[in-house]
């Protein structure tokens, strides 16, 4: 489950985050083009979901990501 006191870089505000247990395998970033990206180390969320689409997708993300690093409850 992740943590939101161990936000990667980047994040933006929000409810969605990527956690430091990322392993920069870019699946989140394939799901959902639109909010993720890959940084250096990590990957992060650039942009929270603003449509049912990106909501979908976002879930779907972090309901993928294969460390389960991706939270929803940020704020
Ligand atoms: S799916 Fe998870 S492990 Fe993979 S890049 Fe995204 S946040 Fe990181």
């Amino acid at each position: 489950m992740a943590d939101k006191t161990r936000k990667t870089p980047g994040n933006v505000p929000g409810r969605y985050y990527v956690d430091e247990e990322c392993i920069l395998c870019g699946d989140c970033e394939n799901r959902a083009p639109e909010n993720f990206a890959m940084g250096e180390t990590y990957a992060y969320v650039k942009k929270q979901p603003a449509t049912p689409d990106e909501e979908e997708k976002c879930q779907e993300a972090m309901d993928s990501c294969p460390v389960t690093c991706i939270g929803n409850d940020g704020e």
